[in-house]
């Protein structure tokens, strides 16, 4: 059976270790790092999101300011909020929950949020900077998933790793941070040729495919090491619902070395990161060192 990589403990681990450099940050520098979350609309899943992100936010010493708009906000007045947090000194980071409602061009919003507050790593200015290796805000998703990955690995060089799933906020950043740490990197997608061939050559494999129990245990090298980014609800047979990933867990971890669950993997260390990235930006938009 392969090694469980916890989530839920790595990133409790994370949130303990950013509330305490929140409270030196305070003491030391009289700044309070501040996250501005604005949802638009009622989308359930959504909801349930902003809410866990402004307790968590909270909880680790942070202001949290939520702004939820009616589903038929008109574009300018979401932009002129946005200007409005881009210019409040009480706020680093802000996050626009997505998806937005369909009258609103989500392009235009996520690249109207300043560079410096955009927590969520999607302005093109943050994008470039991590296409090109440059300092800038890595997407949370990502982050946390390289974090484990190297808590669990150590030196990811050299390493052969396959991401399945090209998309903007998950797939094409995490390929970005493999390729930072040396791996060889081959990012698959829909039109991939022989799928389960490239996956049992990598010793590193990142499922971002949204697709229930897509990769099997039979597509994994033995002893790689599995990153499952999915999370799909499924019906049981008695019509109740459960969680699962992009990987066929029970297969898979007879032949993986490690493997995230899901739930317990990923998901958590996405808001842990979230705050990562919002005490980052306070520290550097008061131009103050992170405490160690
Ligand atoms: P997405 O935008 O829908 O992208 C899915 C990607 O998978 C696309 O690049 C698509 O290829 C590829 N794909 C679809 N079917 C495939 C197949 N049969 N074979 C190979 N590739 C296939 O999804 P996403 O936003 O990246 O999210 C991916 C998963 O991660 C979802 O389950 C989502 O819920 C989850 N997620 C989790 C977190 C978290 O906090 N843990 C955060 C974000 C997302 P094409 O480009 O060719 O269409």
């Amino acid at each position: 059976m392969s090694t469980i990589i916890d989530g839920k403990a790595f990133s409790a681990n994370l949130r303990g270790e950013i509330a305490r450099k929140v409270s030196i940050l305070k003491q030391q520098h009289s700044v309070t790092p501040g996250l501005a979350v604005v949802l638009v609309g009622e989308d359930p899943a959504s909801q349930v999101y902003v809410r866990s992100k402004g307790k968590q936010t909270t909880e680790a010493g942070m202001n949290s300011f939520e702004h939820k708009l009616s589903a038929e906000t008109p574009q300018d007045e979401l932009l002129k909020l946005i200007d409005q947090l881009n210019n409040d000194p009480r706020v680093h980071g802000i996050l626009v929950q997505l998806p937005l409602p369909k009258h609103i061009d989500e392009a235009l919003v996520i690249n109207s949020v300043a560079a410096d507050k955009d927590v969520d790593g999607f302005h093109l200015s943050n994008v470039g900077k991590l296409a090109t290796g440059a300092e800038g805000i890595v997407p949370c998703t990502p982050l946390g998933s390289i974090m484990m990955l190297k808590d669990h690995l150590g030196d990811l060089s050299g390493k052969k790793a396959i991401v399945v799933g090209r998309s903007n906020i998950v797939g094409k950043p995490m390929a970005a941070l493999l390729l930072k740490e040396s791996c060889t990197v081959t990012i698959a997608h829909s039109r991939t040729v022989d799928l389960p061939g490239e996956c049992r050559q990598a010793d590193i494999l990142i499922a971002a495919v949204g697709r229930p129990e897509m990769v099997k245990g039979d597509w994994i090298k033995p002893g790689a090491t599995v990153i499952d980014v999915g999370i799909n609800r499924v019906e049981k047979d008695d019509g109740s619902t459960k969680l699962v990933g992009d990987v066929e867990f029970s297969s898979a971890s007879e032949v993986a070395g490690a493997i995230t669950p899901v739930p317990g993997g990923v998901g958590p260390m996405t808001i842990a990161c979230l705050l990562h990235n919002t005490l980052q930006q306070a520290c550097r938009l008061n131009g103050v060192e992170v405490p160690e």
